[in-house]
């Protein structure tokens, strides 16, 4: 089977892994993983959620943390607190820098971010294809309003400095207008046996991805089925503040609005099948009447084994829904 995952970080990457286990060895999954939250620091490019996904699946995470490499040092970022450089916000292992030291290098050398992502993978082994949604720079912005006035934030500073604890009044995609999705992503949509959003924040990690000229329309039109899994549980995000900028586009915080703002393909959206938790059985209904078959299973990532019988639930769900 060819399977084809549009990803964020730690939500997206857990599901990846429990769905390798839950594969064969002839199968084959391609990965097209959120760019959005790219950030430059100290002169590096980081890419957050592609490394995550890269480490997760490459046995380097930090497991407790969710990102970030694993047995991680902080000389570099003591060092940089002692010269009064910042951002102080944010945290980058002395491990972690390496990453993206080779990655600013290749850049600066003419590699586009697909062919660095690639390189990267050669280490670290994670059994997927991950390629970027996009070789261009697409940035996600956030509108705020706060003692220092109205104005747009980095995603990260949104999320991480400020902990989203102000209200996202906008999601831009800064640059995704003339951006083209990276080489090989049209096609592992269009080739796919299946397609699964996995359980990533819908807004600013799979919402960024569709914000790339084409892609919606692919994941629209696609041959194979495609599922998606709820990162929304009893009406919370399980991990992370989904709910802020679920809030900012206008989407209520449940596993069965999520599911009707992706929208059913009968009607031109982008969900044959949608999974909730168990917890939330009772949006079911809601979800079939918007033309989406729906299943409660339990969708707590809880081990890999438990993440892996979600993703034997989304393949069946498949299954039903393509014949
Ligand atoms: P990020 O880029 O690191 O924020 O990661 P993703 O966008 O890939 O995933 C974030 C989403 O994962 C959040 O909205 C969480 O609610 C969701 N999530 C995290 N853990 C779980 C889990 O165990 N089960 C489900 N269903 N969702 C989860
Ligand atoms: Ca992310």
């Amino acid at each position: 089977m060819r399977i084809t995952a549009l990803a964020g970080g730690i939500g997206g990457a857990r599901f990846l892994r429990g769905l390798r286990a839950a594969l064969g060895p002839e199968d084959r999954i391609t990965v097209i993983g959120n760019t959005g939250d790219d950030i430059h620091l100290h002169g590096l490019k980081v890419c957050p959620d592609l490394d995550t996904v890269m480490y997760t699946l490459g046995g380097g995470i930090h497991e407790e943390q969710g990102w970030g490499r694993a047995d991680e040092t902080w000389s570099i970022k003591e060092e940089l607190k002692a010269y009064g450089v910042g951002p102080d916000w944010f945290g980058l292992g002395d491990r972690d820098f390496a990453t993206h030291i080779v990655r600013t290098r290749m850049l600066a050398a003419g590699y586009p971010l697909s062919a660095v992502t690639e390189a990267l993978c050669d280490r670290w082994q994670p059994g997927v294809r991950l390629l970027p949604m996009s070789d261009d720079r697409v940035e996600t912005h956030v509108r705020i309003t706060d003692a220092d006035g109205s104005r747009v934030v980095h995603f990260q500073e949104y999320w991480v400095r400020l902990h989203a604890a102000v209200e996202a009044e906008a999601i831009v995609s800064v640059g995704a207008e003339d951006a083209k999705p990276a080489p090989g992503v049209l096609e592992a949509i269009a080739e796919a046996d299946l397609v699964l959003l996995p359980p990533s924040n819908p807004v600013v990690s799979i919402g960024t991805i569709l914000t790339v000229p084409g892609i919606r329309a692919a994941v629209a039109a696609a041959a194979a089925p495609v599922v998606g899994l709820s990162p929304i549980v009893g009406g919370a995000p399980v991990r992370g503040m989904a709910d802020r900028v679920l809030a900012a586009v206008g989407v209520e915080t449940g596993a069965a609005a999520v599911a009707r703002h992706y929208g059913s393909r009968r009607d031109g959206g982008l969900l044959d099948g949608w999974l909730v938790d168990s917890s939330d059985a009772a949006a079911v209904d809601e979800v079939e009447a918007a033309g989406i078959a729906c299943r409660a299973v339990p969708l707590l990532m809880s081990s890999v084994e438990a993440t892996a019988e979600m993703a034997r639930a989304a393949l069946a769900l498949a299954a039903e829904v393509s014949a």
